[in-house]
């Protein structure tokens, strides 16, 4: 199979994967517990904590584990928010954009329906969040403001630093989501003036079912989850093969980036992309005129009489090729439900209907890229006329 889709996932590196199994099997001991084989794990956790640190230019204590970048995702926004609510009770709005990944859109859609002033911010035609609309919208009652750092469906990029000065102006926190950012482009917490950062394992090539929140020194935080692991702010035995192999990742993943691995990605990317423009004719790159991730392609398929054609057949025949690649998010396929992102930008729903992800990765070679430029267009055609 061509994986074209690691935006949805990525396979784990083997370097990964034979760090993992002695986890598995020789050392078992909880983190928490005071013999030998306690100490180990928790060695182990230590370890892979600084080098998940490191990959965002955090110090180990600063990495919260959590099960996913969903579970620290809702830690970094209730969290906060409770937070600043306890120290300052008139502080309670949460400021986010229409295009979030849901586990933060879906739980801005809860807060406002509880009662907590939410605002969910517009994108233009390009995916791209205007800081003047963001600066409409913090005040004296935001305390938290959430935006992605890079776009899952589109690679769309958000003004994160403009983002984070405008919030701390207000006295408000800021959170960004990196998860597909990190192993593809630097991600400096610090550059960026971030308060909370959540990255995930299995977006760098690590196992699924790790996550982590970074968090500020200093930054107060209410755990979702009570216990006395990971500095009371996310209780749980930790699991520690995941853990093992998200550190294993990270460290990969800021090896790769500092060697260039997003250029190279952006070569075929871009080579990937003006193949199918050139030779789909009417295909359009959604989000193509915003600055992107290195390793994402959107693009919108039309026919002849420049209706949208139906991506989903695209697809199919496509698997059916050997070729993976996504309609929006993985988790939105398969729905029927039109992509949030591509309809926040503007498209009618038969247009979101009409577009496919193309996300490389690290392994993505050449001669794949040749292979989708050969086995697309014919299918396109078909479909098309
Ligand atoms: N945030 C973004 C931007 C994502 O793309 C994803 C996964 O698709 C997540 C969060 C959730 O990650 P996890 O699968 O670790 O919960």
């Amino acid at each position: 199979m061509i994986n074209l889709d690691h935006n949805a996932t990525t396979p784990l590196l083997p370097e990964v994967r034979d760090a993992m199994l002695p986890c598995l099997w020789e050392v078992q001991g909880n983190p928490s517990s005071p013999h030998s084989a306690g100490t180990r794990a928790k060695q182990m956790v230590g370890e892979a904590r600084t080098a998940v640190a490191a990959l965002v230019g955090g110090k180990a204590p600063e990495i919260v584990f959590t099960a996913s970048a969903t579970e620290a995702n809702h830690l970094a926004v209730l969290g906060a928010l409770r937070a600043v609510v306890v120290a300052e009770p008139g502080r309670r709005g949460f400021v986010t954009s229409a295009v979030e990944h849901p586990s933060t859109l879906l739980l801005a859609e809860d807060l406002a329906a509880q009662g907590w002033p939410v605002t969910v911010l517009p994108v233009d035609g390009e995916g791209r969040l205007s800081l003047d609309d963001l600066a409409a919208a913090v005040g004296p009652g935001t305390a938290l403001v959430s935006l992605l750092w890079a776009n899952n469906e589109t690679g769309v990029l958000m003004p994160v630093a403009g983002a984070a000065a405008l919030a701390h102006a207000a006295g408000a926190l800021f959170h960004t989501d990196a998860v597909q950012a990190a192993g593809r482009v630097p991600v400096s917490a610090a550059a960026v003036d971030a308060d909370l950062l959540t990255l995930s394992a299995h977006k760098m090539h690590g196992p699924k079912g790790a996550g982590a929140l970074w968090v500020r020194k200093g930054t107060a935080l209410h755990p979702l989850i009570h216990g006395h692991q990971e500095r009371k702010r996310r209780g749980g035995t930790e699991n520690v093969p995941a853990i093992v192999g998200f550190g294993v990742a990270a460290r990969l993943a800021a090896e790769g980036v500092a060697a260039g691995i997003g250029a190279d990605m952006a070569r075929l990317r871009d080579r990937l992309e003006q193949g199918v423009l050139a030779r789909c004719p009417g295909a359009q790159v959604n989000g193509g005129g915003a600055e992107r991730l290195p390793n994402t392609s959107n693009i919108r398929f039309t026919d002849a009489a420049g209706r949208p054609v139906e991506a989903e057949a695209l697809l199919l025949r496509l698997d059916r090729a050997g070729i993976q690649v996504s309609m929006g998010a993985a988790c939105a396929s398969g729905g029927n439900a039109a992509s949030h992102v591509l309809t926040a930008m503007g498209l009618s729903p038969d247009e979101a209907a009409a577009s496919l992800r193309f996300s490389l990765g690290r392994l993505t070679t050449d001669s794949e890229v040749d292979a989708v430029l050969t086995e697309l267009p014919p299918l396109f055609a078909r479909l098309a006329a």
